[in-house]
């Protein structure tokens, strides 16, 4: 059996394919890190929007 530490938690989690969630230990870690890339996405297109708008403004 080979472990891996969990990137989320730090965990020992087993990397096999009886462990659908590797290399997390849990699918709560695997979420966990889905989310904080999806929230750095939206944070990302917001900046995006905001500064056009901005400049769209300075136009007028
Ligand atoms: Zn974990």
């Amino acid at each position: 059996m080979k472990l891996v530490k969990c990137p989320e938690c730090g965990n020992k989690a087993e990397y096999s394919s009886k462990n659908e969630h590797r290399p997390f230990c849990s699918r709560r870690c695997q979420l966990l890190d889905l989310g904080a890339w999806a929230s750095e996405d939206r944070k990302i297109a917001g900046k995006e929007i905001y500064n056009f708008e901005e400049e769209d403004e300075t136009l007028h």
